[in-house]
Parts: structure tokens; C-alpha cells; sequence
């Protein structure tokens, strides 16, 4: 356990950026990094995970979020990330400390040996002091594989780095109980269980990716792993603290009190789906009891073009889901186990390897407090 609290504050293109002229947000910036060095003075170790690159960067290109296709957006990503960046550093120098950039794609997250390297090099950075600034590498990503909004790659951040706080700023002052707009929502301070509010949450903001469901999203994924989420108001004084002090109204997404091991959260919180079995009654009877290994008797379907270490979603037969696990195997090598379940490994793949599909120490059972993920329809390649 770190003694100094860690704190994770993400921060949306909406907020940042000017809707109109697509320039830098000077003042809201500096209020922010006022706010981060308040913070740091006082102990504790601050990551910030901003956007903007993509809306800071359409002018110089001479696109609007409208006429923007894909590759502009790469295009502008990287002219905007370094005019952010920049801003940052001049605004962090006036407060007397350094900032540093840190990019990451899907797979930095979805890779346990890349996530450990960014963890290290995330953590390296607190120790000397320097301000971490994350955001996705948009240049180099493309729709179908990246993460797409910064809420949920800060929450893999405060996963990440077992923080103890973590704070979306956004353009309202949380959650509300239906459309904000509608003159009787009523504002929702505190959040268990963030399911109930999956459904009236599909508003999308106009310059970031993110909307109040991908911020219930993030905040199950930053409660799963015992981090506490507050979503509140960007453009006012003292943005962060006030937030954390309970001063300002903001929603409150409440952690669970006894989260899994870093390993089974990591494996639990998955960005995109790339895979996923079917299994039959037997083993999703054993699943639903806790005991957790899945072999190749086990399997009625296959889904998805994984490969061997990608972590798999496992349904049962009604399309509930209820597992994440690591495949020991190819799904090509799994198909091929499954459909000859008499032939040993060795035979069959020309290699000696566990006769597990997926093994006991590399499954996390999903509990009520995680989002299922819908079993695909596409794609899926039946044992028999
Ligand atoms: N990474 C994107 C950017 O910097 C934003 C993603 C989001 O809006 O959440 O522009």
C-alpha cells in the first residue's frame, strides 16, 4: 500500500477546448493546474488523463468535428496532443513543478505485460515528482481498435495505480435521473449501482467521445477495484478540491469495500470484447459455484479470432455472461482441442500444453457488482 494518496482527474475535450473556435481553454487550464499543485502540496500524487488532442488539433488542419473523417482525426490528434502538451508544461512551470506525457493504445491496456510497463513508468514518474498526463495515442489508432474515450481509459489508470480518488471533470455537476434537460430531473448524489443508471444515460457530449454512460461505465470500473469516483463540474474555481472536500455538489460513485487482487480486477475490466466461449449446464453450474477452470469438454461455442493470452468473455447457454478468463490457446487451437476431446494436445497442436482451456488461476467469476457484456451474435463457430 503507497503511503501518499493518489488521485486520478480526467478531464474532456468539452471542457478544454472552446466549442467554437477550437482553441485551448487558457483560463480553465490554469484553474486545474492551480488546483493539481494545491493537491500536491498538501501529499498527494496526481495522474490527470486529458483529452482534447483530436479538437485542439482539427483548425490546423482546417476541419470541424463535423467534417472530420477518420484519418483527419489521426491527422489532427497529432497536431493538437503537442499545442496540449505545450500548454501544460508552460502553465506546470508556473507552479514549480514538470509535467510529462504518456500515450497509450488499447493494447498498452489490454496486454498484461504492456499494462505492467506503463504502470512502472507511471509510477517511476510520481516518484521524481512529475505530473503524469495521460491520453490515448490517437494517431496511431484506429476505430476498431482503440479505447475511444478517456473515461474509461482514466479508469484503467486508477485501476492501474490503485488510486484512492478518482475525478471526472465534466460541463454538469453529475448525474442526473433522467435528461438533465427535463425540468424534473432531480440530481443524484450518490451511486451504487451504477446498472440503474445505464438506460438514461446515452447522451453524448459534442467535442469528446464520452457522454454519462461512459462515465458509469468508468466509475464501475474504478468501483470494482475499490476506487471511489466523483463526476462533477470543470469550469469553476478550485475544480478538483472542491469537489473532494464535498464543498461542491457532484455525484459520488461509491467503491465496493473488498475489491479482487490486482491480477483478477485487471482481468475482470476488459475494454473490448475480443473473444468469448459458450460453455454447457455442467460448467456454468461450476462457474456459478465459484470453481473456475474451463476445459475442452466444457465448451459448446467459440467466438472471435483471439489468440493465445486474450482475455475471453464465457456465457452460458442463455447468453448470460458469467466469467472472463485467459485462453491458454488460439481460437483455431481451441476449436481443434474441443472437437477432438480424445486426442491429447501434444497430438493435435504438435506441442505439449495444458490440457485446460483456460486455467483456474487465470479466471475471474464476474460478481454483481461488475457490467456484463452482451454475448455476440457474429462470428461464433460451434464445437459440433
Ligand atoms: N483521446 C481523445 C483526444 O484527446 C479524446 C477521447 C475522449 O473524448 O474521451 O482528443
Amino acid at each position: 500500500m503507497q503511503d501518499r494518496q493518489r488521485v486520478v482527474v480526467k478531464i474532456g475535450s468539452s471542457l478544454l477546448a472552446n466549442a467554437e473556435h477550437l482553441t485551448l481553454r487558457y483560463a480553465f487550464m490554469h484553474g486545474v493546474m492551480e488546483d493539481i499543485a494545491r493537491m500536491r502540496e498538501d501529499g498527494v500524487d496526481v495522474v490527470l488523463t486529458s483529452s482534447g488532442s483530436v479538437a485542439i488539433g482539427l483548425s490546423t488542419i482546417g476541419k470541424t468535428p463535423e467534417t472530420a473523417g477518420l484519418l483527419d482525426k489521426q491527422a489532427a490528434a497529432a497536431c493538437g496532443q503537442p499545442l496540449l502538451m505545450h500548454a501544460y508544461k508552460q502553465i506546470a512551470q508556473e507552479y514549480g513543478f514538470d509535467i510529462a506525457q504518456v500515450l497509450v493504445t488499447l493494447e498498452d491496456l489490454e496486454d498484461r505485460r504492456r499494462f505492467l510497463n506503463v504502470k512502472n513508468t507511471i509510477s517511476r514518474l510520481l516518484e521524481h515528482g512529475i505530473l503524469p498526463i495521460v491520453n490515448e495515442n490517437d494517431s496511431v489508432t484506429t476505430q476498431e481498435i482503440k479505447v475511444g474515450d478517456n473515461d474509461r481509459l482514466a479508469a484503467k489508470v486508477a485501476q492501474m495505480i490503485q488510486a484512492d480518488e478518482f475525478v471526472m471533470l465534466t460541463s454538469i455537476d453529475g448525474l442526473y435521473d433522467r435528461n438533465p434537460d427535463d425540468p424534473d430531473a432531480q440530481h443524484v448524489p450518490e451511486v451504487s449501482d451504477v446498472s440503474e443508471y445505464l438506460e438514461v444515460t446515452s447522451q453524448v457530449s459534442e467535442l469528446g467521445s464520452g457522454g454519462m454512460l461512459t462515465k458509469m461505465r468508468a466509475a464501475n470500473m474504478a468501483q470494482n477495484a475499490g476506487v471511489t469516483t466523483r463526476i462533477g463540474e470543470g469550469l469553476v474555481d478550485r475544480p478538483i478540491t472542491a469537489i473532494l472536500s464535498g464543498e461542491r455538489r457532484h455525484t459520488r460513485c461509491v467503491a465496493i469495500g473488498d475489491p479482487d487482487s490486482s491480477w483478477r480486477i485487471w482481468l475482470t475490466d476488459r475494454l473490448v470484447q475480443v473473444g468469448g466461449l459458450v460453455v454447457g449446464p455442467d460448467a456454468a453450474e461450476r462457474l456459478s459455484a465459484g470453481r473456475t477452470a474451463i476445459g475442452r469438454e466444457d465448451i459448446v461455442s467459440v467466438q472471435g479470432e483471439f489468440t493465445k493470452g486474450d482475455v475471453l468473455h464465457i456465457f452460458d447457454e442463455a447468453g448470460e455472461e458469467l466469467a472472463r478468463g485467459m485462453s491458454n490457446f488460439t481460437a483455431a487451437e481451441t476449436l481443434l482441442l474441443c472437437r477432438n476431446p480424445d486426442q491429447s494436445p501434444f497430438d493435435l497442436l504438435g506441442y505439449s500444453a495444458a490440457a485446460r482451456i483456460i486455467s483456474a488461476e487465470n479466471m475471474a467469476i464476474l460478481k454483481d457488482h461488475h457490467l456484463p457484456w452482451d454475448a455476440p451474435e457474429d462470428d461464433v463457430i460451434m464445437v459440433e
